[in-house]
């Protein structure tokens, strides 16, 4: 696993440690901010190789759904969860439900949703347990695949980044390497596809490939290695965290990167390397946000369009990165941190009513709780 930038966790609101052996479940909630709503990130289930390296995760994704959200204008604050195995082999329905009655003890603190590794299926048998979950397909009010979303949202990022950056008011005469065309990456190749724009793409599973040479004719294929050092306007992360790193930086012949992939960089550090080559890196948490908006939207009763426009706004945060990291000659990234920080930190001097939970629980280990 690539080495990521350590969190400090006096930062978090809770951690807490879900675990119960008579069902193989080994999980980690992460809660990171509560001020401007109650923590909501998904669930991720995977084969870490150690506990140590899924709590860097889980502490790392729930930081950047704080973010996030506070930059997408939802009202939610930052969580994410980790379930520790290979879903393929220790995924039951006890397990998932014993996972759903841990994030019940957390009140509503904590709203639970789909990451790799989770199926809409298995969202639905966690529904059974807590009510504490969002993006349900098939239910009524339901806001469907948040994959459409994720992929409006970048594509609205594209036209931002190749107006502001490239001076250009069409993605048609762009050229696009895109890594990993599962959910996302088979929507943007799609999508680019039928504007005209120049597609490349690689997958480690032939069938997703497959999929997109079915629905676009000439797309190019590149082996999975060979992606980084394709010549193109736009590097597109759709598949893993932590893949711009010290070795991948210096193959890349791109003028952008702008992914749906949480956590690209590997380090902080690597933010600086891409700045250093003059590429810019479009901060993942902002141009992935659209899943995380239409999700928002089932709170206030689900409404597609209203949903859709949402996402759309996502074009305006990055115009405005684009401008305040030209006239402060900072990176990218480091703009929409502060530009996140700024927002909490003015809902906090105004929030009176939330407490945050900060200093209530710093860790707890919840390993007693009833059976189901
Ligand atoms: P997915 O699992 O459907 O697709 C990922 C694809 O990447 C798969 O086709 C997989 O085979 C491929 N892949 C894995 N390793 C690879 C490698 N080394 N090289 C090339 N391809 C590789 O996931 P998704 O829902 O499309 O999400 C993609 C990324 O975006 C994930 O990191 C996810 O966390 C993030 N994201 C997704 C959403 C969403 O709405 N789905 C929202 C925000 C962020």
């Amino acid at each position: 696993m690539v080495e990521i930038e350590t969190i400090n966790r006096d930062q978090f609101e809770q951690i807490v440690y879900c675990s119960d052996p008579a069902v193989g479940l080994k999980s980690i909630i992460a809660i990171h901010d509560t001020t401007l709503g109650p923590a909501t990130g998904g669930c991720r289930f995977f084969p870490y190789p150690s506990e140590e390296d899924a709590l860097k995760d889980v502490l790392r994704l729930a930081k950047g759904m704080t973010y996030k959200s506070a930059l997408s204008d939802v009202a939610f604050g930052g969580g994410k969860a980790v379930i520790i195995g290979d879903p393929q082999k220790i995924k039951t329905k006890a397990l998932l439900q014993r996972f759903a009655q841990f994030v019940n003890t957390l009140n509503g603190h904590y709203i639970t949703a789909k990451d790799v590794g989770i199926s809409g299926e298995d969202l639905r048998v966690m529904s059974e347990v807590t009510q504490h979950i969002l993006g349900i397909e098939g239910k009524a009010d339901s806001s469907g695949d948040p994959s459409i979303a994720t992929a409006f949202g970048m594509m609205r990022s594209f036209d931002a980044l190749a107006k502001e950056i490239l001076g250009k008011s069409s993605l048609k005469s762009l050229t696009f390497a895109i890594q990993g065309v599962g959910s996302v990456g088979h929507y943007l190749a799609e999508n680019l596809g039928e504007l005209g724009a120049n597609v490349i793409i690689t997958d480690i599973d032939q069938n997703n490939i497959r999929a997109v040479q079915h629905k676009i004719s000439n797309i190019q294929v590149v082996n999975p290695n060979d992606i980084y050092g394709i010549q193109c306007d736009f590097f597109v992360p759709c598949a893993l965290g932590g893949i711009l790193n010290q070795e991948t930086i210096p193959r890349l012949k791109c003028g952008i990167v702008a992914g749906s992939a949480n956590n690209q960089l590997a380090t902080l550090q690597d933010g600086f390397r891409l700045s250093e080559r003059s590429i810019f890196y479009a901060p993942d948490y902002v141009v992935n946000a659209g899943g995380i908006i239409n999700i928002a939207e089932e709170r206030l009763g689900y409404d597609r369009k209203r949903a859709f426009e949402h996402v759309g706004r996502i074009y305006n945060t990055v115009v405005e990165i684009i401008r305040r990291a030209k006239n402060a000659h900072k990176a990218p990234f480091l703009i929409a941190d502060q530009m996140a920080e700024e927002i909490l930190e003015q809902a906090k001097k105004k929030n009176t009513k939330m407490q945050p939970l900060r200093n209530l629980h710093k860790i707890s280990h919840q390993n007693h709780l009833n059976p189901l």
